[in-house]
């Protein structure tokens, strides 16, 4: 069995921090994954915050969120304006790049993307994704291959905009296998490879899930023969839940499941046609995600 694995890189602190924790921990297991880089202002204090209702401040309990988070984060760019993540701390990510995994692009400025997507026009998508490859390309010395959206906000305007970019795929929504998004009735040629796992977040502290049976429970969710693409955030697995992730990279390798970056998958399980992008909610987070609409198209392609 075999698992995608992305690593999305929220914050300054995720980078500074958790992705050198992971980078050594795969490099333990021989694991390659892909990581997607926040790489301008980190204000997810601001949005931490700005999400403070009811049912988030019982998320916040839920998943115990300053020691899940850290105090540091939930204060950036609330008083004072955040710090250029891919300035300070390019070494960093050009570092995981040298390790031989798969860099790509999450977001210019994570923050923004996820509290104002709905009211972003083309021109404001494009300018923030734009944004986001000018510094990885200066980093990298070549444009990131790939992209992944901040909290699955994805609609039409992104495909758009991202189609605009050579990425060779992109990873911005929830599904169950790899296909081509249609904007309008027309298939875009950049495949699309959903997450089709939970993160540790949405599942933790409900149905009786618990640090102590996380990593099983993810494991009994990983389907044979099928799709897997598993996120993971250099916050959580890679500061707070890195003990609890070391075991689970033990568990699932002693079960024979193998991880790769998403970019192996796409060689693996081709498009299996396409389908539109919609909004739905689901259990265990805020808003609405991306969702791979019309499964049904894409499952007669696989008969
Ligand atoms: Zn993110």
């Amino acid at each position: 069995m075999k698992i995608g694995l992305r690593i999305d890189v929220d914050t300054f602190r995720g980078t500074r921090y958790g992705v050198p924790n992971l980078c050594k921990l795969l490099a333990k297991y021989s694991i390659n994954a892909s990581f997607f880089f926040s790489v301008g202002p980190d204000n997810m204090g601001r949005h931490l915050w700005r999400l403070l209702r009811p049912a988030f401040l019982w998320k916040m309990l839920r998943t115990r969120a300053t020691s899940l988070y850290g105090w540091d984060i939930l204060l950036k760019g609330t008083f004072w304006p955040g710090p250029v993540i891919g300035e300070k701390l390019e070494n960093i990510i050009r570092l995981t790049a040298d390790a031989s995994h798969e860099v790509g692009l999450h977001a210019w400025d994570h923050h923004r993307w996820q509290a104002n997507i709905d009211k972003m026009n083309a021109a404001a998508v494009n300018h923030s994704v734009n944004q986001g490859v000018e510094m990885l390309t200066h980093i990298l010395g070549h444009p990131p291959r790939c992209s992944a959206v901040p909290g699955w906000k994805c609609n039409d305007n992104v495909l758009l905009a991202k189609s605009r970019f050579p990425f060779e795929y992109n990873s911005d929504c929830r599904g169950e296998s790899i296909f081509h998004p249609l904007v309008s009735g027309e298939e875009l040629l950049q495949p699309q490879i959903p997450v089709t796992l939970p993160t540790y977040d949405e599942v933790i502290g409900r149905n009786g899930v618990t640090d102590e049976n996380y990593n099983e429970y993810l494991l009994s969710l990983v389907k044979p023969n099928e799709l897997n693409v598993l996120t993971i955030h250099a916050e959580v697995e890679g500061i707070a839940c890195r003990d609890m992730f070391s075991r689970f990279l033990e568990m699932a390798h002693n079960k024979g499941v193998s991880f790769v970056p998403l970019g192996a998958m796409l060689r693996e399980y081709h498009p299996t046609g396409s389908a539109e992008i919609i909004k739905k909610e689901i259990p265990g987070r805020e808003g609405w995600i991306a969702y791979q609409a019309d499964l049904s198209s894409c499952r007669k392609e696989i008969d």
